[in-house]
């Protein structure tokens, strides 16, 4: 590990164990009852920050506790994983992280009506009508995940054997909420350049109707989806939907928290986001936000009464079985939400990278891109059968040949081993790190005699 990053990790270490120090003395004590302990580890911290401060020294530390080891990826790397590119914590988030660990410390002002998105301290309720505004719907809750969202949908509106209308290209645990629900999705064909339309959506629920009889209970579909980030035609979804009236499910795991996202507009009933795809969250995070029609559906309240007890729980919402993400997960995602609303106002300039490195990819000769082009989103699929697996095809290392020569370039993040069909993603990286980026697949095509057409087209 490269021995400042080494000595960053070493030196947080050390002051959580002085935070230990001081959790452990009594109130109002003149300091820490083992001074000596703590005068030893305040020395050991200086000793440290000399190390950070000249990249001098070796590592002291390799492990947490005994089991985990410590992960330097983003700060030694340039990760260009797709589901890890907008997840990635601000600093806000990471101090949030560290001061709000402990359990449930969201809940220390917790007062009646006692549910999470009521608390004012912190400021938890205003964080709630901050998220509904954002996405411009009525009402929002956090919930432990974009696929927690689909699943409180799907089990307030789909009964055993609804059909559900998905995409042709719907994430796995879209399909897993409408199971959860005993409902049946009824996939919705590609056109011939892999976009889910407004047309086709109509098509499909005649045919569903024609078939079954049912009218579909739902309609989830993706903005980009998650295999070749391509854009999928929302709005005119919304409107066919609302044609039918059939509700409306927006899924932004891709989009919210990276670009501008206008629920009411769209014409969603409800928008899913994930926080930790896409919101600079911790996982597991993600919003769910709906209009004052279908908030007392999917937020209704607890009716149950205890046949001994008789109590009730008044307020708690079913589906979010009370309370969602009670502790640093909602604070980190709270501490960085002012950089996230920013961000999305910056998703052009995130789209000319994606679009900058796609055509120096598409310099390398044999090269292709599968996702739609010019790319509108900064993760892609790319195809490099005829370039770099036909290296691949006589390398001892075979596929993972390309793997090594990246990672001695510091990047890390494509499927290791694959040199045909792969996805990376230039969310975030400064526009030196996405110049390095393009620069090193060039480089790595040059070195095994691959033609780089630098006019490319
Ligand atoms: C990642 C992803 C999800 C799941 O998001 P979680 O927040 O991890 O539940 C759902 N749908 C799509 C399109 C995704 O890309």
């Amino acid at each position: 590990m490269d021995i400042r990053v080494q000595k960053t990790f070493e030196a947080l270490f050390a002051l959580e164990d002085i935070r230990e120090m001081l959790r452990q003395s009594l109130p109002g004590s003149a300091g820490p009852a083992d001074m000596d302990g703590f005068n030893g580890q305040i020395r050991q911290i200086r000793s440290i920050i000399d190390d950070l401060e000249a990249g001098t020294g070796v590592p002291e530390i390799s492990r947490i506790g005994d089991t985990l080891g410590i992960r330097s990826r983003e700060e030694e790397y340039i990760n260009i994983q797709p589901i890890q590119a907008a997840g990635r914590l601000s600093p806000e988030a990471r101090k949030a992280l560290i001061a709000y660990g402990d359990g449930y410390s969201t809940c220390d002002s917790c007062r009646k009506p006692f549910r999470l998105d009521k608390i004012s301290k912190p400021p938890i309720a205003d964080f709630h009508q901050e998220l509904a505004a954002f996405l411009n719907m009525d009402t929002a809750r956090v919930v432990p995940g974009a696929r927690r969202g689909f699943q409180a949908v799907t089990s307030s509106l789909v009964k055993p054997g609804d059909p559900v209308l998905v995409s042709s290209l719907a994430h796995y645990t879209e399909f897993l909420a409408v199971e959860a629900a005993g409902g049946v999705v009824k996939e919705v064909p590609l056109n011939e350049n892999n976009i889910i339309t407004a047309d086709a959506v109509a098509e499909k629920i005649e045919d569903v109707m024609g078939q079954t009889g049912k009218t579909p209970a739902l309609i989830m579909i993706d903005h980009f989806d998650y295999q070749l980030a391509n854009e999928h035609d929302v709005e005119g979804i919304g409107k066919v939907a609302h044609q039918y009236d059939i509700p409306f499910l927006y899924n932004g795991a891709y989009t919210v928290g990276v670009m501008p996202v206008d629920g009411k507009r769209i014409g969603a009933d409800f928008v899913v986001g994930s926080g930790h795809k896409s919101m600079a969250s911790p996982a597991p995070s993600g919003v769910l936000a709906t209009t004052d029609e279908w908030a007392d559906t999917v937020f209704r309240t607890t009716q149950m009464k205890g046949d001994l007890t008789g109590r009730k729980f008044g307020i708690k919402e079913v589906e979010m079985l009370g309370c969602t993400l009670m502790g640093s997960t909602l604070m980190a995602m709270i501490a960085s939400f002012p950089a996230v609303k920013e961000r999305t106002w910056k998703w052009e300039d995130e789209v000319r990278k994606s679009n900058f490195l796609i055509d120096k990819l598409l310099e390398i000769e044999g090269s292709a891109v599968l996702s739609e082009y010019p790319r509108k989103h900064a993760l892609s699929k790319v195809d490099t059968t005829g370039s770099f697996d036909v290296v691949a095809g006589s390398h001892k290392r075979r596929g993972f040949f390309f793997s090594d020569e990246l990672s001695k370039k510091g990047i890390v993040g494509e499927f290791a081993g694959a040199t045909r069909a792969w996805k990376l993603s230039t969310y975030g990286l400064s526009w030196d790190k996405v110049r390095y980026l393009a620069d090193s697949l060039q480089e790595i095509a040059e070195k095994y005699e691959i033609k780089v057409n630098s006019n490319y087209p």
